[in-house]
């Protein structure tokens, strides 16, 4: 045997035995043997680098540092689960699914929700190329280097894979090896670790490599995206266990929304036995046609709903009330707390949200209180322990003033939230518009963040967004923590940002009810700012979508002065306020006041492409046939329940090429 035939051959027993330890949990030699192999192949590849192979077992034990993480963007979106917590929240969901889908046979997949980190690997012919981390669902950071040491994801896959796809799973570390961790980090005198979720994701943002191999992290994955050929949810695992992946095998198909909840059930109980956190069970639609046919909401897919178990509740003292103002001027309550350890993390803080809450819940300070932990970062209140009041409590007297400035707070008709009216005076206000025109959806500056913000506002250099763009570097040096460079940065960040364009710019404006959707419809609709400030409430709800709420708060933005000046210096400094003329191009009204339902696969453009195509030209896409529908666009295995429903009500049905041709003429 030559050397290159023994580095082969070294590399697949390796890959073989990582395959039983840490996929299988079954190892079939000692782990000195194992050892004794990885050294031998490490020193051959060191004496012959010219066989270097990215996918070589020794890369396991990392080496690689990473000062910082490439953010790329996701060729697939991940998107969010919807949340249930009860059987009515399950069987309404179900409902949902059916009218969507017709009176047809729908079969589900229950699988566990791993708590941990997601993760999304893409393969090209068999071997790992990329992991990404979630991030914001659009896009993440690379940790491929760190992702490489995780002994249970395979750098090169086996079987009869597809040439390139990619896979999600849940980045997770064991309680058993985070307890071990722990006890390490006692004996070396450190901090031990709050919770296994947050010291999975924090591995993978680590810079040494070498520090993230000796984690005993591992990966369960869940779902596989981009690749063909597979009808089911149930046979996507069973495929991706076969070419190598850790997939539990607690999956189960279920015929009904009761075998679901006789999963929920079981798990519920059970999971307090499994090796790693499970915080609910995710119950998925098997076909994955049914699937592309419920499509997505704007954050998560229909086709598959969490159902949360019931979270950990624990008691506290609350020590006080104190009052937050949100850049809106809407004031929260927070509850800050007896610091108490609840499912792994110490609580401090909780929402209380508004003076119904705490008027319902009758809270007062001293209390001693029930906290529950759903999902949710910050915990809540569920209810006080009256066998525990003081009897000299009083009742909690919610504030009349602004905190922060003095105002007296308003609270309109029929709402929750309690508001201070000083927009322009108010230094949270001031500061929370300020910091929500840079953030990462809107203006997205590099190099200006939150307390640079703050601290600008309060050295009196910014009252306003429009004042970003005078900033000089000579008067941003002297701050506090800014060197010559961070200075530079932070001056070219916000030169960088006039190129941003406009559907982005009126987002950042701030107008209550306008978030980044509607702003995108409100761009397209009225092309540029001027045509914008000019729209009466009318012709605002003449938008699809767009609502008497929006409508009004639009025109309430521009009929204040103040803001039209913003908007007149904005411009001035060179802001996008209109369409592009690539976006100009690519739109028109041929489609308009019509109603597009899209079903099946096609030929030529992919669903979104084609939903993408008939919102540029006007029209409107829904996803069920009624009687408002003006065309099915139909494709390969459409629905059979949407082509009874069109034909009974004379909707016309037609092909992909006949609405090209439509859009053409
Ligand atoms: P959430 O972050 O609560 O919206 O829940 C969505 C996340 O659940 C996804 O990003 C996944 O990382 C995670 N997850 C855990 N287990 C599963 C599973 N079996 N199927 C789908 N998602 C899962
Ligand atoms: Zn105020």
């Amino acid at each position: 045997m030559n050397v290159s035939q023994k580095i082969i051959s070294l590399r697949g027993e390796l890959r073989e035995h990582n395959y039983n330890y840490y996929v299988l949990d079954q190892p079939t030699i000692s782990d000195y043997e194992f050892d004794m192999k990885l050294k031998e192949l490490q020193d051959l590849e060191k004496a012959h680098p010219e066989f270097h192979d990215p996918t070589s077992p020794t890369l396991r034990v990392g080496g690689t540092i990473t000062k910082t993480f490439d953010t790329i963007v996701h060729e697939h979106r991940m998107y969010s689960l919807d949340n249930s917590y009860s059987k009515e929240d399950l069987q309404d969901w179900e409902k949902r699914i059916q009218r969507i889908l017709g009176d047809v046979p729908v079969a589900f997949v229950c699988e566990l929700k791993y708590d941990g980190a997601s993760i999304s690997l893409t393969y090209e012919e068999g071997k790992l190329l990329r992991a990404v981390t979630r991030g914001d669902g659009f896009q993440g950071d690379d940790v491929t280097t760190n992702v490489k040491t995780i002994k249970s994801i395979p750098l090169q896959l086996k079987g009869d894979f597809p040439p390139k796809f990619d896979i999600r799973g849940e980045i997770i570390l064991t309680l058993e090896g985070f307890a071990q961790m722990n006890q390490e980090r006692i004996e070396n005198g450190e901090e031990p670790y709050m919770n296994p979720r947050n010291t999975a994701s924090g591995s993978l943002k680590l810079q040494d490599s070498t520090l993230v191999a000796k984690r005993p992290l591992d990966c369960l994955l869940y779902s596989v995206v981009g690749a063909t050929g597979i009808q089911t949810q149930f046979e996507m695992l069973e495929k991706a266990r076969e070419w190598g992946f850790k997939v539990p095998t607690v999956a189960k198909l279920c015929k009904s929304t009761d075998e679901v909840l006789q999963f929920v059930e079981y798990w519920d109980v059970h999971r307090h036995d499994l090796p790693y956190e499970t915080d609910g069970v995710v119950v998925k639609v098997n076909g994955l046609q049914q699937q592309d046919e419920l499509g997505n909401t704007a954050k998560s897919p229909r086709w598959a709903m969490a159902y949360k178990f019931k979270a950990e509740q624990t008691s506290t003292v609350l020590r006080e009330i104190t009052y937050q103002v949100g850049r809106t001027g809407a004031i929260t309550p927070v509850a800050n707390l007896e610091p108490v350890l609840l499912a792994g993390t110490t609580v401090k803080r909780a929402s209380l949200h508004n003076a119904d809450q705490i008027a319902k819940l009758d809270v007062r300070v001293g209390d001693t209180v029930f906290v529950e932990k759903g999902g949710e970062i910050i915990p809540k209140i569920i209810a006080v322990d009256f066998t525990k009041r003081n009897p000299d409590s009083r009742p909690t007297e919610y504030i009349t003033h602004c905190p922060e400035c003095g105002t007296a707070l308003i609270r309109k008709e029929g709402e929750a939230q309690h508001f201070c009216p000083n927009d322009t005076g108010c230094p949270p206000q001031i500061t929370g518009r300020i910091q929500h025109f840079i953030s990462r959806k809107a203006m997205d500056i590099e190099g200006l963040g939150s307390e640079t913000v703050e601290l600008l506002f309060k050295e009196g250099l910014i009252a306003n967004y429009a004042d970003l763009y005078t900033l000089t570097e000579a008067q941003v040096i002297p701050l506090e923590r800014m060197a010559e460079k961070s200075a530079e940065n932070l001056v070219k960040g916000i030169e960088a940002s006039k190129a941003i364009p406009f559907e982005r710019v009126l987002f950042a404006l701030g107008i209550r009810y306008v978030g980044e959707t509607v702003a995108k419809k409100l761009a397209r609709s009225f092309k540029n700012i001027d045509a914008l400030m000019q729209a009466t409430e009318e012709a605002l709800i003449r938008v699809d979508e767009i609502g008497g709420r929006i409508a009004e708060s639009v025109v309430q933005f521009f009929a204040v002065e103040s803001n039209r000046e913003l908007v007149e210096r904005l411009k001035h400094h060179g802001l996008q306020f209109s369409l592009s003329e690539e976006q100009l191009s690519n739109q028109s009204d041929k489609l308009q006041g019509q109603t597009f339902v899209v079903s099946g696969v096609f030929a030529t453009l992919s669903r979104n492409e084609l939903k993408k195509l008939i919102e540029d030209n006007g029209g409107k896409v829904a996803s069920s046939v009624s009687s408002k529908t003006s065309y099915l666009i139909a494709g390969e295995n459409m629905g059979p329940s949407k082509r009874t429903k069109a034909e009974g009500l004379g909707v016309p049905i037609v092909s992909e090429q006949t609405f090209l041709q439509m859009l053409t003429e």
